[in-house]
């Protein structure tokens, strides 16, 4: 299983307990912006200088850019961002728990590095390769981020792969939350299916407004949008018919990506799913018996004791299922 990983991952630093990652080069810029709003990208490599240069560190003295004031739709009938460095975080941030500090942006770019090298070992010949990234990026949208996420990892790695071997591949989202960043980039399309199984967001869980059954695509893309929300407390046995259901959606298309968080773990702080070391082996054999070139980015994890040991059980999985 080839492994891709950046030093530079580990830059970002929200000052909040985190995983860190790890590891690599210099990434494509089309592909970012083939799931990305410039506007979006530009202002995440700008944000933190322009808030240390309005001075915001030592004056009101928070040393990482937060927002204060949203832009909800009441307040932006015509969406122009606002002049002030205060202001701008809250038209492009969705919540205020993702913090961004001086080693942010490099990190950013250098998890997208991380997932596109991992295609190319994919598309040089090797079955599946696991690009081992941070900051996480399944929450973040086309022009918005949020839940801890500010590029799309996944959907960069999956618009690559689009364009390298057809129509259709599948995003399989298995974090314990729903990838609501992947489903509004590839909503309308029929050339990237998304499929995400999580905890269900009505009983009270992030991202809270999405990540429902009805939630099946528009307009090309139409059905090619599944979510199965489960009951929180699911274990292996229900989780694991889940991921099977995702299994069956993406089996046709031509390449993977799994957007691999290990937060359905049952010791993890972030979500009340259940699952254990043996379930997240057996999610691999599933996804491994698929048989596609697969990319696997590193999504959320919070138990720092066991994220290493979950992702090495899903990658032995895969590993298991090929032989
Ligand atoms: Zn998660």
């Amino acid at each position: 299983m080839p492994v891709v990983w950046s030093e530079r991952c580990s830059l970002h630093d929200p000052q909040r307990e985190h995983w860190i990652g790890i590891a690599t080069p210099a990434a494509e810029v089309p592909a970012l912006y083939a799931v990305h709003d410039r506007a979006l990208v530009d202002y995440l490599a700008s944000a933190w200088a322009e808030w240390s240069a309005a001075g915001l560190a030592d004056d009101p003295g928070q040393p990482r850019v937060v927002p204060y004031v949203f832009a909800h739709a009441a307040l932006t009938p015509s969406p122009v961002v606002p002049a002030a460095a205060t202001a701008k975080a809250g038209f492009f941030a969705y919540d205020t728990m993702s913090l961004i500090g001086p080693g942010s942006w490099g990190a950013m770019r250098a998890a997208v590095d991380v997932a596109l090298t991992a295609v190319d070992v994919v598309l040089e010949g090797a079955p599946h390769a696991y690009a081992c990234c941070r900051p996480p990026g399944h929450h973040a949208c086309r022009a918005c981020y949020g839940g801890s996420c500010y590029l799309n990892n996944s959907a960069v790695a999956a618009a690559a792969l689009r364009e390298r071997v057809g129509p259709p591949v599948a995003v399989v989202d298995i974090d314990a939350h729903h990838g609501n960043g992947t489903q509004e980039i590839f909503y309308a399309r029929s050339d990237v299916r998304v499929c995400s199984t999580h905890v269900d967001p009505g009983a009270g869980w992030f991202p809270h407004f999405l990540g429902f059954a009805e939630e099946r695509g528009s307009g090309e893309g139409t059905g090619a949008n599944l979510n199965i929300p489960l009951t929180p407390g699911a274990g292996d046995d229900v989780w694991l018919d889940a991921v099977g259901g995702l299994a069956a959606f993406a089996n046709d298309a031509k390449a993977l990506v799994v957007s691999l968080g290990v937060d359905a773990g049952a010791g993890d702080p972030e979500s009340p799913l259940r699952v254990s070391a043996s379930g997240f082996r057996e999610a691999g054999r599933i996804i491994g018996r698929l048989g596609l070139p697969t990319v696997l980015v590193q999504e959320g994890g919070y138990d720092l004791e066991t994220i290493g040991p979950l992702v090495l059980e899903t990658l032995c999985g895969i590993e298991e299922a090929r032989r």
